[in-house]
């Protein structure tokens, strides 16, 4: 049984005030609901990371992620942060390879397959993001688009390794469009991606990895998407940031 993960990733949203505050109400909310079946997690700017932690410590439901480290443990790279730093606030997740990374800042394969590495190395557990632009789909090329970026980024992996990480399918087109992936869409490469999976490890072991999906995932949408058997939860961009719709969507992971 893999416990579903719904995890909101804020992206560049929420002044410390407003996001420690959102966090505050958001388990506010799922205590007084009874809400503790999934895993929550706040994927926030780094400034929320270690107040946010402290309002999660004792909830083994809830955690906080940061959005991003770098892929060296320390050096010269002004304005970076080390996945060592964000372990030291208490974070325990860090997302990795989204795609809004990879577009705007170039972020390539050897350098994400670096970053997993970081994260392992101090416990955190990336969130590990592939998918495919509308170009890819369209072209059909988007099952060996997926499959090369989880062998680029995962396949270096040790058995032990590979099972502390979660996969985030988020095809680009479904990212902050409102149009999402049909279940039946995702459903199919999650599928595939846990195939990827059996074949470089195990059954037993493909069969514990999370893989969540992610593009336009909403109140309305989110209880089919999690009703697929291979789609393990979500990650939430635009509706994580209302606490309303973030709960709705909590709900429909139960
Ligand atoms: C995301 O940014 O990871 C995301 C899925 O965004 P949205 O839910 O807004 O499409």
């Amino acid at each position: 049984m893999r416990t579903k993960i719904v995890a909101g990733n804020w992206k560049m949203n929420k002044n410390l005030k407003e996001g420690i505050d959102f966090i505050k109400e958001t388990v506010h909310q799922i205590i007084t609901a009874d809400l503790t079946g999934a895993e929550v997690i706040f994927a926030t700017p780094f400034i929320h990371l270690r107040k946010g932690v402290k309002e999660v410590k004792k909830l083994n439901f809830c955690a906080i992620a940061a959005q991003n480290c770098h892929w060296e443990n320390s050096g010269a790279y002004t304005g970076e942060i080390a996945a060592s730093m964000i372990a030291s606030t208490g974070a325990t997740h860090c997302i990795v390879g989204h795609s809004e990374r990879r577009q705007y800042f170039n972020e390539n394969s050897e350098q994400l397959s670096k970053k997993i590495n970081q994260c392992l190395e101090q416990e955190l557990t990336p969130i590990y993001c592939v998918g495919e632009t509308l170009d890819i789909r369209e072209a059909h090329r988007h099952y060996t688009h997926i499959e090369l970026q989880i062998v680029e980024g995962l396949f270096h992996l040790s058995e032990e390794q590979i099972q502390q990480v979660v996969v985030a399918y988020e095809p680009v087109w479904a990212i902050g469009t409102g149009v999402n992936a049909s279940p039946q869409q995702a459903q199919e490469i999650h599928a595939f991606i846990r195939k990827a999976l059996e074949h470089q490890y195990n059954a037993d072991i493909a069969g514990r990895i999370r893989i969540l999906y992610g593009g336009s995932v909403k109140p309305n949408n989110a209880a089919e998407l999690f009703s697929q058997p291979d789609v393990d939860g979500g990650l939430i961009g635009g509706a994580s940031l209302q606490v309303d719709d973030f709960m709705s969507i909590i709900r429909a992971a139960q």
